[in-house]
């Protein structure tokens, strides 16, 4: 391996972190990763509670096909190989999530596209011509993470791949429309419920059709031993490699000379130098908080100042000491008493996942179920949690109970079994994760958001480059785990260094 002789410093080390501090070690530099929370992967995270393993983040993956695009990447990371050497279980659900509609009915989003078809058809007969149009653009949409059609020598299969690229990106394209303008093109109130019962208005259709389609060729499911294990995988190859990981380490200030970024300052007042400094950390925090404004181009200013965020969750987590396999494993039931957050907001529905499918999570004979409520009103968190931490604590006990009471209204047989509540808020997001406004995935997908690219450097400020979920809108996993292989790729191609890509 050549050595660049180069220490690049890495600040945050969630996937994006971990990712560019594995490619950059294969490829000679040295590296420091550090990080503010004692552990690794940032939102991709899980916790213990009560004998239970709480997990947060991944539900569906882009990457778990095992001839797939993407999960060549997850495997040059080592993401998906456990600590005894075994692979991580992938499981594919028979439907993508069960929704609840204010009419009493039920639409199952079925996860083989003739199911789907059949059932939307079945609650809205009268859009049938929209439904099968619909059902067939998803169908081109599920090309996204395929492998090549058939080996490349052969000029047919070079053509095939070509067609299925184009159909993809043409099917982003339509895809871009927003959601309420697409809802209203169906006659259907009750399909129109269904697509606007968990997607504001003007987030692109893209946001429900990227996971729907990827569950069709089985290309995102739900990967065995949760969230943090993912990390905790990659980890151990930046050990192995011989990378510096500095936890509950936090940064404040990216220090800069001449235009050149040359390391950074911990809040302890200490110094770490670098040759190139990478922030995989917060977007605003970087660029208002470690640059303090002064390296901010128009196109990025213009999107903090007007890009919508992806919402900030309240997060109920309960420990069900029962077998639940006669529940549903991803369901939104419809309320007909709402829960009304102490922010506010009023909720008609909630996400509840049951993991009943991971005996990783949950003791022997127990299953662990979590409980998603979004929220903008980051601020009353802040502000709450600080003036009254008594009132705070009160308001989760609330909250868990309420969650308990509709859970219980919806499917029965779980109040008498809790034997484990854990609630997290958009304080513990920002807490735990720095991120701004305790969004959890970045910038929404809109069509403005993902039409634009942001940049990946700044004007003007040399050896400084930015990665992670608030440098490509609507984030997510994948493209964490991307950015930081395209920033080591650029950052060898800059040094000469020839990319290697595998770890040994
Ligand atoms: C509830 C939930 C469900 C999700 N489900 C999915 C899913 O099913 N599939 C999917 O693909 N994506 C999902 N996501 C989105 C995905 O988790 C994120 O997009 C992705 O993890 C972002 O990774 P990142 O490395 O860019 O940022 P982060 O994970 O935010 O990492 C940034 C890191 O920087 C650290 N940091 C911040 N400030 C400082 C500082 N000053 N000093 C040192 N360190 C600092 C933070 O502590 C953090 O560890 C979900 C997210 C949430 C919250």
């Amino acid at each position: 391996m050549s050595n660049t002789g180069k220490h690049v410093v890495i600040i945050g080390a969630g996937i994006a972190g971990l990712s560019a501090a594995s490619y950059l070690l294969r490829n000679g530099y040295r590296v420091t990763l550090v990080e503010q929370h004692t552990q690794p992967g940032g939102l991709c995270t899980s916790w213990k509670r009560a004998g239970y393993t709480i997990d947060y983040c991944v539900h569906w993956l882009i990457g778990t096909r095992e001839d797939s695009r993407l999960r060549h990447l997850w495997e040059e990371l080592g993401a998906f190989t456990n600590k005894d050497g075994s692979l991580v279980p992938v499981v594919n659900f028979s439907d993508f999530a069960t929704i609840g509609l204010s009419s009493g009915e039920t639409i199952r989003l079925y996860s083989d596209l003739d199911a789907l078809q059949k059932e939307l058809i079945r609650i809205a007969r009268e859009d049938e011509r929209m439904i099968r149009r619909f059902c067939r653009s998803l169908g081109r949409l599920s090309k996204l993470d395929n492998p090549r059609t058939a080996p490349r020598h052969s000029l047919g299969s070079l053509f095939a791949d070509l067609r299925d690229r184009v159909g993809v990106f043409i099917t982003i394209m339509q895809h871009l429309e927003p959601m309420g303008t697409y809802a209203r093109r169906f006659k259907s109130p009750v399909l129109r419920e269904m697509l606007l019962s968990d997607i504001p208005e003007d987030w692109s259709l893209l946001s429900l059709t990227m996971g729907l389609s990827q569950q069709l060729t089985k290309s995102a499911g739900y990967t065995v031993g949760g969230s943090l294990n993912l990390a905790r995988n990659i980890e151990r190859g930046i050990h192995a490699m011989g990378g510096t990981l500095r936890y509950g380490t936090r940064v404040e200030e990216v220090i800069v000379g001449d235009n050149i970024a040359t390391g950074i300052r911990l809040s302890d007042g200490s110094v770490i130098e670098a040759d190139h400094v990478v922030s995989a950390a917060d977007g605003y925090q970087t660029l208002f908080g470690m640059l303090g404004g002064r390296y901010l181009p128009k196109v990025l200013q213009r999107a903090y100042e007007t890009y919508p965020l992806f919402p900030s969750t309240v997060f109920v987590a309960l420990g069900v000491d029962r077998d639940c396999s006669d529940l549903p494993h991803g369901f939104s039931p419809y309320l007909d008493r709402p829960i009304e957050l102490p922010d506010g907001t009023v909720h008609h529905r909630f996400s509840v996942n049951v993991y009943q499918y991971d005996p990783t999570l949950a003791p022997s004979g127990k299953t662990l179920v979590t409980v998603l409520m979004n929220t903008w009103e980051w601020n009353k968190w802040e502000v709450f949690r600080e003036h009254d931490k008594k009132a705070y604590e009160k308001a989760k006990v609330h909250i868990a109970e309420e969650v308990i009471d509709r859970l219980e209204h919806a499917v029965g047989n779980i109040a008498s079994h809790i034997d484990m509540i854990d609630v997290s808020t958009p304080h513990s997001v920002i807490r735990y994760t720095g991120n701004w406004q305790g969004s959890f995935e970045g910038f929404a997908p809109t069509k403005a958001t993902l039409s634009r690219r942001l940049p990946k450097t700044l004007p003007g400020l040399r050896n400084f480059s930015m990665i992670g979920q608030w440098t490509t809108p609507a984030g997510g996993l994948p493209t964490a785990a991307m950015d930081g292989r395209d920033l080591a790729v650029r950052l060898c191609r800059e040094d000469s260094v020839p990319f290697r890509a595998s770890m040994s």
